[in-house]
């Protein structure tokens, strides 16, 4: 089975094809183009408008470097949600317009979900594992039980990578700020005292930022202190996924989200598993960042599983929690 994603939840729009072969997903291609504000954060309807600007022309390049064409493409996948209304509307518009036009059948996923089985899909050896999905928007920690996808921890606030942008951004750093972040601490070895606030297995992180902001003000050495947000917010994360392992009794731990291509995040969730004994999963990175690829992956599940949906009920749902998504597909 041959099937297109397409991917708007926020500042991404991105288009892959994926082929189902022994069970595994094998991606044939996919690309993306990253909507980047001038200045602040992401304003809806521009990422929309960007979104729109190069949806088509990605549509035509991820079936050009999929060597295939159109009509051997058997399903169309796209992001239901969770995500900013506008830009899921423009990828939900273009999947039905794929879909009526190829005539081929439509199917709306979980963003959150296509993070963790992409890591299933792809990776050798990833079969159940706990992940721990750190993006801009979203931080959770999410397992299977009980034929759903469990959210076993998340932020009560803003998400990890919006923590990182918004103390980068207070500092004068470029967007996204999580890379410029990873290279200050680097040089940083002073630890500064940061809020470690995690309430029960949830986590929240603008506590930490306000006060990340008044060293900065007090002009503490900016390497020192974005050693110290790292340090207690990614040790916070690792906590966490560890207490949902050890309640749910799994052995693999996954990364997912663009904050997982930080090495020191890594580097401690490497450490954690190894204490335990249990697997170190992370996908290759444009697999890891928001991409079409793992929509499309997660669509092929679904429909073999036997989820079908009409073009005129493929609505998108910006409050789609991870949670609400009956798991078809696995034992
Ligand atoms: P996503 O929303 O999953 O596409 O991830 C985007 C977020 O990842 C942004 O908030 C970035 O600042 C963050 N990010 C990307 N690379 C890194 C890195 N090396 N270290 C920390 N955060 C990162
Ligand atoms: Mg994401």
């Amino acid at each position: 089975m041959l099937c297109i994603g397409i991917e708007g939840t926020a500042h991404t729009v991105g288009i892959g094809v994926v082929k189902q072969n022994n069970g595994k997903c094998s991606v044939l291609s996919n690309v993306l183009k990253i909507y980047r504000p001038e200045q602040g954060g992401i304003h809806p309807r521009e990422a929309a408008n960007h979104h729109t600007l190069y949806i088509a022309d990605l549509i035509s390049e991820s079936v050009k470097k999929a060597n295939v064409s159109f009509s051997e493409i058997d399903l169309i996948s796209f992001s239901k949600g969770p995500g900013l209304g506008p830009c899921l509307r423009t990828g939900a518009t273009a999947a039905r317009a794929l879909s009526l036009t190829l005539g081929k059948p439509i199917i709306g996923v979980n963003h959150c979900v296509a993070h963790l089985e992409i890591g299933r899909g792809t990776l050798s050896d990833c079969t159940d594992p706990v992940l721990l999905y750190t993006s801009g928007a979203n931080t959770q920690v999410i397992a299977f039980a009980e034929g759903r996808y469990r959210v076993f921890g998340e932020t009560l606030d803003i998400g990890i990578g919006n923590c990182l942008d918004k103390f980068g951004r207070t500092v004068g750093l470029d967007f996204p700020c999580g890379p410029a972040i990873e290279k200050l601490a680097i040089n940083g070895n002073k630890y500064l005292d940061l809020p470690y606030s995690i309430k029960g297995m949830d986590i929240a992180f603008s506590g930490l930022l306000t006060a990340a902001e008044q060293y900065y003000r007090a002009n503490k050495s900016l390497e020192d202190i974005c050693y110290s947000i790292q340090e207690t917010t990614f040790a916070a994360l690792t906590e966490v996924t560890e207490r949902a392992m050890a309640h749910t009794e799994k052995d693999e731990v996954l990364l997912g989200g663009g904050v997982a291509a930080n090495k020191k995040l890594r580097e401690m969730v490497q450490t954690m598993a190894k204490e335990r004994g249990a697997s170190f999963f992370v996908p290759t990175k444009d697999l890891c960042i928001d991409n079409g690829a793992m929509i499309a992956w997660l669509g092929v599940l679904m429909y073999k599983s036997g989820i079908r949906l009409k073009v005129e009920d493929s609505f998108i749902d910006q409050r789609f929690r991870t949670d609400m998504v009956d798991v078809t597909w696995r034992e």
